[in-house]
C-alpha cells in the first residue's frame, strides 16, 4: 500500500552542509551553518553550560523519571521571567500559560496546533509571515493546517526594512489575523524594526485586533543584552492584547541546539482563561510528545535560577554576540577599504544577529561555491558565525571577486 510514496526533496540547509563536508579544498568556508562557531570554526560549549553540567552530574539522586506534561516547574517560571521581565504584571496576575517544548520548532508547532484547534471558526484563521520568511515557518504552519499569507518585510534595493508596506499590509489584512513576528535578529535578513517602528506595528495590530505570535529564537544572542532583545515582546505585552503567543528557543542563547529546549507562552487578559488554555495545551502535548525532554531544561533551569550563573551567562552571551559584531565590521571594512566602495556594504554592520542578507544573487552564490569553496544559501544569506580571523580576508576576497568590487 505504500509503494506510491514519492521521494521528498532534500532539506536545502542540510544539503548545503553535506556539500560543504564533501569539499576537500582546505580553503573551504561554511557560511551556511545555523549554529554559533568560535574563532576556530568549532562548536562552542558555553563555560556556564559546562558548569551547570558539572553541578547536575554531582547532584545525588538525579534520575531519569518523566517530567510533568507541561515541563520542569522551576524552568517554566524562570523562562517566563526571562521573556516578560521579572516585574511583569503578566506574571504577578498569572495570566500566562507556559509549556516546555521541543525547542523553538516545537513551540511554534504547538502554538500553531493550539490556534488551529481554538481560534474561532468564524475568523479567517490565517497566519501572516514575513516575506522572506524563516525557512521553516510555512511548513510548520501548514503542517498544523493553518492558512498563511505574507506581509512585506524587506526591500532588496536598500537592504533594509520595507516599513511602509509592512504597516499598510497590517492595516488592510482582515481583522483578527494572526501575525508571526521575529522578536529580534530576523532570520534570514538580519533586519529588525527600530523601537519606534515596533511601536507603530504594535499599535496597528492592536487597533486591527490582530493576534501577535512572536518567534523568539535569539534573546541575548542578538545584542548580548537579554532585556534589549525582549523589548518588542515586552512592549506588545504592555498593550494588553487579548492574546499573545511567544515561541521561545534556548538553542542559540545557551548553545543547547541538540537538547531541544524551549517554551511556548500564551498570554491572556485573565488568570482563569490562562488556566483553561494551559489545560488544553497539556492535552495537545500529551498526544504529541507526552512529556518534554529533561536534560536541556535542567541545564537552563540551573543557570536561570542561580544569580551567579546567570551573571556568567550574560558574559558568555556578550562573547558570542561580540564576536559576531566584530566579524560583521571586519568583513565590511575589508570589502570597502581602499576600493572606493564606502558605504556599499553598510548593511553588513546595520543588520543584527547571526544572519546577514548580503544581497549576493544566486549566480554569485554559485560562483562562490564552485570557484572559491565558500558555501552560503542561494538567497545570499550568510551565517556570520562562520567567519573568523582565519578566513575573513579570504571571504572578502571571494565576495569582491564575484561582485567585481
Ligand atoms: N525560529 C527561527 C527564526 C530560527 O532561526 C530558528 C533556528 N534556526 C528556530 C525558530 C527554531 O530552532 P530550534 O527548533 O532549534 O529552537
Amino acid at each position: 500500500p505504500l509503494a506510491g510514496v514519492p521521494q521528498a526533496p532534500k532539506d536545502p540547509m542540510f544539503g548545503l552542509s553535506a556539500a560543504y563536508r564533501a569539499d576537500t579544498d582546505p580553503k573551504k568556508v561554511d557560511l551556511g551553518v545555523g549554529a554559533y562557531r568560535d574563532n576556530n570554526a568549532k562548536p562552542w560549549v558555553m563555560p556556564v553550560v559546562k558548569k551547570a553540567d558539572e553541578i547536575l552530574r554531582q547532584t545525588p539522586d538525579l534520575n531519569h523519571e518523566y517530567l510533568p506534561i507541561a515541563g520542569l516547574n522551576e524552568y517554566l517560571s524562570a523562562s517566563q521571567q526571562l521573556v516578560f521581565g521579572e516585574d511583569s504584571p503578566i506574571l504577578k496576575d498569572h495570566r500566562v500559560a507556559t509549556m516546555q517544548t521541543i525547542s523553538g520548532t516545537g513551540a511554534l508547532h504547538l502554538g500553531a496546533r493550539f490556534l488551529h484547534k481554538f481560534f474561532p471558526e468564524s475568523e479567517a484563521k490565517r497566519v501572516y509571515v514575513s516575506s522572506p520568511p524563516y525557512v521553516n515557518h510555512l511548513p510548520i504552519l501548514h503542517d498544523a493546517r493553518l492558512e498563511t499569507g505574507f506581509y512585506p518585510y524587506y526591500t532588496p534595493t536598500t537592504k533594509s526594512l520595507d516599513f511602509e508596506n509592512l504597516l499598510s499590509t497590517l492595516e488592510t489584512i482582515p481583522r483578527n489575523s494572526i501575525v508571526l513576528l521575529h522578536a529580534c535578529a530576523h532570520n534570514p535578513t538580519g533586519v529588525d524594526p527600530t523601537q519606534s517602528q515596533w511601536r507603530q506595528i504594535a499599535s496597528v495590530m492592536r487597533e486591527r485586533h490582530h493576534l501577535p505570535f512572536f518567534d523568539s529564537a535569539y534573546q541575548g544572542f542578538a545584542s548580548g543584552d537579554l532585556d534589549a532583545d525582549a523589548w518588542a515582546i515586552r512592549h506588545f505585552a504592555s498593550l494588553d492584547f487579548p492574546a499573545l503567543l511567544v515561541a521561545q528557543s534556548y538553542a542559540k542563547n545557551f548553545g543547547l541546539y541538540g537538547e531541544r529546549t524551549g517554551c511556548l507562552h500564551v498570554v491572556t487578559q485573565e488568570a482563569e482563561l490562562a488556566g483553561r488554555i494551559g489545560s488544553q495545551m497539556e492535552k495537545l502535548q500529551r498526544v504529541n510528545i507526552s512529556t518534554p525532554p529533561a536534560y536541556g531544561a535542567r541545564i537552563a533551569s540551573t543557570i536561570l535560577n542561580s544569580p551567579a550563573l546567570f551573571a556568567e551567562w550574560q558574559s558568555d552571551l556578550k562573547t558570542m554576540s561580540g564576536r559576531i559584531v566584530e566579524m560583521r565590521k571586519a568583513l565590511r571594512s575589508l570589502l570597502e577599504n581602499g576600493k572606493g566602495g564606502e558605504g556599499k556594504w553598510k548593511h553588513l554592520t546595520e543588520q543584527t544577529g547571526m544572519f546577514c542578507y548580503t544581497g549576493l544573487d544566486p549566480e554569485q552564490v554559485r560562483q562562490l561555491r564552485e570557484q572559491w569553496h565558500v558555501y552560503l544559501t542561494g538567497d545570499g544569506r550568510v551565517s556570520v558565525s562562520g567567519l573568523n580571523w582565519g578566513n575573513v580576508r579570504y571571504v572578502a576576497e571571494a565576495f569582491g571577486g564575484v561582485t567585481g568590487k
